[in-house]
């Protein structure tokens, strides 16, 4: 008898020990499955460190990445580089975080139905960046190292963004033993991940804190002899612009100027601006985190303040972040932050939707006014409307002195300001001399190439 119910206890245990078991295997069926399905050691999702099925399109669904059998580029060479910094390569040289967060809709993969689209193409991250525009951009940029990127301010899709120098994925070079310094920053997103002295284009920040905090400040006058004295230090000015308004100082790019209102503005103010205005934040978007920039005049003389409000000191700021706060400028001071991928679709379900996050008002619609003026005056005015034919755009170049033998980084940032073409831009050319030379040729194609894909969609 004893031996019999020792038995039945075993059994029972048993199958105490089996309900346990299958009751933790379904719970952490429920809490881990989608990771389990998309671990970075799955093979099936993974290469590279990189996600290794689905297909990613551009905006207009012409194909560029196809992982549903390896890793198949697009066909065109200069697309494979324009595009390599979003779509990461074999070896994971490049990451390319945004397709990685959206891994289980790629996989094709959901809780109820596990990975339903296995054994076939899985899903299609369709981007919102135009190859054609990609193309042009490359072009545009020659041997040149830096970067350029437009988005739509009233959706956020980010329509172009390419980083120069860049590489075929098809063909990746040896940079092992390049001496030459061509390959420096290769695997940086420049766009993204990078930091640049800005220069003067950071006097749009300047501009707009002035007129957020000073009543009479579009009344008052700015003298320029071509140096400006604050205490035994000298800021020195591009020319010697006599006496100008505002609108006149910010068109000349005034040093002295912008001096004299850094000294109205004050440190605590100017910093106040700066971090309401957002410069220097870090966006986060489709699991991509920019860099974030640096604003920091806690340690400044009044001398280095009035470099710091010039975009010098030690100034520093994202591309895509600088951009983002442009195109809020244009649309009215309150607008949408970036966004990449456009949508996923799998087995002709929509498993994901893009869409611009909504940004704060950074300030009011009348000083985003004021500064649409200003900027669309600089071209009229100073860079010349004929570069941007059938378009009004409203713009700042910059030169920004990085110091050593290095020619200044070249800078143009602003947006187009017609209805049908909402564009916001920056163009930086590392070691590129002045903003407006280098700059608008390459940006003048680039908003073209814009405006064609624009009308293409309707
Ligand atoms: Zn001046």
């Amino acid at each position: 008898m004893n031996r019999v119910a020792a038995r039945a206890g075993i059994c029972l245990l048993l199958v105490a020990l089996l309900l346990f078991g299958m009751v933790f295997f379904l719970f952490e069926y429920a809490v881990n499955a989608d990771a389990w399905v998309v671990f970075p050691g799955s093979p099936h999702v993974y290469n590279g460190g990189n996600i290794g099925c689905g297909i990613v399109t551009d905006r207009d669904g012409v194909v560029l990445l196809n992982m549903s059998d390896g890793r198949i580029y697009a066909q065109a060479e200069d697309l494979r580089k324009s595009m390599v910094h979003w779509l990461g390569d074999r070896k994971g040289n490049v990451y390319a975080p945004a397709l990685s967060v959206y891994s289980e809709q790629l996989a094709g993969y959901d809780f109820l139905n596990g990975l339903y689209a296995y054994g076939r193409i899985g899903g299609t991250a369709k981007l919102t960046l135009s190859a054609t525009v990609q193309q042009e951009a490359l072009k545009a940029f020659g041997d040149y190292k830096g970067t350029i990127g437009v988005y739509n301010y009233k959706t956020g899709e980010l329509l172009c963004a390419v980083s120069t120098p860049n590489y075929d994925p098809d063909n990746p070079p040896d940079i092992s033993d390049d001496t030459t310094g061509k390959y420096d920053g290769l695997y940086v997103n420049r766009f993204t991940q990078s930091n640049y002295v800005p220069g003067s284009i950071f006097k749009i920040v300047t501009l707009a804190a002035a007129l957020e905090s000073i009543p009479d400040i579009q009344e008052q006058s700015f003298i320029c002899k071509g140096s400006y004295d604050i205490g035994k230090d000298t800021i020195t000015c591009t020319g010697k612009h006599g006496r100008q308004d505002i609108k006149q100082a910010f068109r000349n790019s005034c040093n002295c100027a912008f001096a004299q209102i850094a000294e109205q503005l004050g440190k605590d103010t100017l910093t106040l601006y700066v971090e309401q205005f957002g410069v220097v934040e870090s966006l986060s978007f489709d699991g991509i985190t920019t860099a974030a920039g640096k604003y920091d005049v806690s340690q400044a003389s009044q001398f280095s303040l009035a470099w710091s409000s010039i975009g010098q000191y030690t100034d520093l700021v994202n591309p895509c972040g600088f951009m983002t706060f442009v195109g809020t400028i244009a649309a009215g001071g309150k607008g949408v932050k970036p966004y990449l991928v456009e949508s996923i679709t799998s087995d002709n379900m929509t498993t994901h939707k893009g869409k611009g996050q909504s940004g704060d008002r950074i300030m009011s619609a009348a000083t985003a006014d004021i500064i649409r003026e200003f900027m669309a005056y600089n071209v009229s005015d100073k860079y010349g409307s004929d570069n941007f034919p059938g378009l009004t755009v409203c713009a700042k170049t910059g030169t920004a002195e990085v110091g050593g033998e290095k020619k200044p980084n070249a800078w143009m940032t602003g947006f187009v300001a017609d209805e049908e073409y909402p564009l916001a831009f920056v163009v930086v050319v590392e070691d590129g001399g002045y903003g407006r030379e280098i700059c608008m040729p390459i940006l003048s194609k680039v908003l073209e190439a814009c405006k064609q894909s624009m009308i293409k969609n309707g």
